[in-house]
C-alpha cells in the first residue's frame, strides 16, 4: 500500500481534525501517516509557533491580526519561506526521508512550499496536495504554486487561490474534510445522545466551545446566557468545552451557575457532544462549523479570528444554519427567544445546517489524491 504523509500541526484544533479525517478516509487504500513537521521537527523558534497561536489570538488579537496582514501577500510569504528554508531545510528533509511518502497531503498553511522544495531536492516525485482548511477567506500562505493539487471548500476560496497566482487547473472545490464520527451521529435522537453522556435527557442543551485552544470570551458569554435562560425559566442545560485552555476550564468550573452546567477540557468525542446539542455557540472555527453542519446543529457565532475566519461568518449566515451576535446580551436574547417553547427557529436553522453539510468531503479528497498517485506512480 502507498505511504501517505499528512502534514499537520497543533495550532488550534482544526488542522489535526482535518488530518484525522483524511487518515480515516485513506484506511484500506493507503498507510496514512501523521507528520507534524512544524512542532516536532522544525528548529527553534519555528517549533514554538503552534504553542503561541492560542495565547496570541486570545490575548493579543490585534498583534495577531497585524502579523496576519503583514504576511497577507503571496510575494511576502515567498520571501519569508525563502529566508527560512536554509534554516529549517535539513531537519525537514530528514523527517520526510524517514517517512518515505509516496504522496503528501498538507492540511496546514505553512507546511507547503518548504516540504515540497525539500522533497523535490531529494528527488522525490510524490504528488503534493494542499487541503485548505479555511473555507472562505484563506490567507495567502496556503497557496504554493508548485503543488500538484490544491483543494478548497468553496468557490470563494477558489477565487482567493487564483488571485494568489494558483494555476486554475490545479485548484479543485471539494469541501472541508470532517471526521467520520460526525456523519455517523447524524439523525441520532437527542434525548438518547444526552442520556449516553450522563446529561438530563429531556433538557434542551446549549453547547459552547472556543475551538481547540478555547478561544473567545467564553466566561462572560456563558454567564450572560445562563442568567437569561434562568430568568426566562427555560429548563435548559449547558455544556462548555474549554479545549486545551486549562485556566479557562478551571475558571468556569469554579463559577456558580443558575442552571445545570457541565464544564469540560479537550474532549475526543466531539461528535457525541454535538449530537446531544440543540444549539452550538462558538467562534467561527471552520472545523467546528463544518462538523455542526454535518450533525445538523444550528450555530450562533459569537466571534471570529479576523482574517482567516472572517468569511466563515458570512458562510454561516448565508447558508441559513445560524446567526452572528458578538455581544453577550444580544447572543443571550437570541438564545432565550429560540429556546422558548413553540419557537420554530432552531428547527429551521437545523434543517439548513444539514443541507449545508458535506459529510463525504474527506473521501472525495482522498479519491482525488489517490487518482493523482495512480497517474504518477512513485512506488
Ligand atoms: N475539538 C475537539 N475537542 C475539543 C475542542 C475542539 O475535538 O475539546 C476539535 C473540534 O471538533 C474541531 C477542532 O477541534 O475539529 C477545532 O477546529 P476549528 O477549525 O473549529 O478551530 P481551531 O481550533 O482550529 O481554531
Amino acid at each position: 500500500m502507498p505511504r501517505v504523509a499528512v502534514l499537520m500541526a497543533d495550532s488550534g484544533g482544526g488542522h489535526r481534525s482535518a488530518a484525522i479525517s483524511l487518515v480515516e478516509a485513506l484506511e484500506g487504500a493507503a498507510h496514512g501517516l501523521f507528520v507534524n513537521l512544524l512542532d516536532e521537527y522544525a528548529p527553534f523558534p519555528f517549533n514554538r509557533l503552534s504553542g503561541l497561536y492560542g495565547p496570541l489570538v486570545n490575548r493579543a488579537p490585534r498583534l495577531y491580526h497585524a502579523i496576519y496582514q503583514a504576511s497577507a501577500s503571496r510575494r511576502r510569504i515567498a520571501f519569508l519561506e525563502a529566508a527560512a528554508y536554509p534554516w529549517v531545510q535539513s531537519r525537514i528533509a530528514a523527517a520526510l526521508a524517514a517517512e518515505q511518502p509516496d504522496l503528501v497531503i498538507s492540511v496546514h498553511p505553512i507546511q507547503n512550499s518548504i516540504p515540497l522544495r525539500s522533497l523535490r531536492s531529494a528527488g522525490s516525485r510524490a504528488p503534493f496536495i494542499t487541503v485548505v482548511t479555511d473555507p472562505v477567506t484563506p490567507p495567502a500562505a496556503w497557496f504554493c504554486p508548485g503543488v500538484d493539487l490544491c483543494v478548497v471548500a468553496t468557490d470563494a476560496a477558489r477565487r482567493v487561490a487564483l488571485a494568489a497566482g494558483m494555476d486554475p487547473a490545479r485548484v479543485e472545490v471539494i469541501g472541508l474534510p470532517v471526521r467520520r464520527a460526525f456523519a455517523a451521529v447524524r439523525g441520532r435522537p437527542k434525548p438518547a445522545a444526552r442520556a449516553a453522556l450522563g446529561l438530563a435527557p429531556e433538557r434542551p442543551l446549549v453547547l459552547l466551545t472556543g475551538g481547540g485552544a478555547g478561544i473567545g470570551r467564553l466566561p462572560n458569554l456563558a454567564r450572560t446566557i445562563a442568567r437569561r435562560l434562568a430568568q426566562a425559566q427555560i429548563p435548559a442545560q449547558m455544556v462548555i468545552i474549554a479545549g486545551h485552555n486549562q485556566p479557562l476550564q478551571q475558571h468556569l468550573q469554579a463559577e456558580p451557575w443558575p442552571l445545570p452546567v457541565t464544564v469540560l477540557g479537550f474532549v475526543d468525542a466531539m461528535a457525541d457532544w454535538l449530537s446531544a446539542a440543540d444549539l452550538l455557540i462558538t467562534k467561527a472555527g471552520p472545523g467546528t462549523l463544518a462538523e455542526a453542519a454535518c450533525v445538523g446543529v444550528p450555530v450562533l457565532v459569537t466571534g471570529f479570528i479576523p482574517g482567516q475566519e472572517t468569511g466563515n461568518v458570512t458562510w454561516v449566515e448565508s447558508s441559513g444554519m445560524g446567526l452572528f451576535a458578538d455581544q453577550p446580551e444580544q447572543a443571550a436574547a437570541l438564545v432565550a427567544e429560540w429556546f422558548t417553547p413553540g419557537n420554530p427557529t432552531l428547527a429551521r436553522l437545523a434543517a439548513h445546517a444539514a443541507a449545508a453539510a458535506q459529510p463525504a468531503a474527506a473521501e472525495r479528497i482522498v479519491r482525488a489524491a489517490l487518482d493523482l498517485l495512480a497517474d504518477r506512480p512513485t512506488l
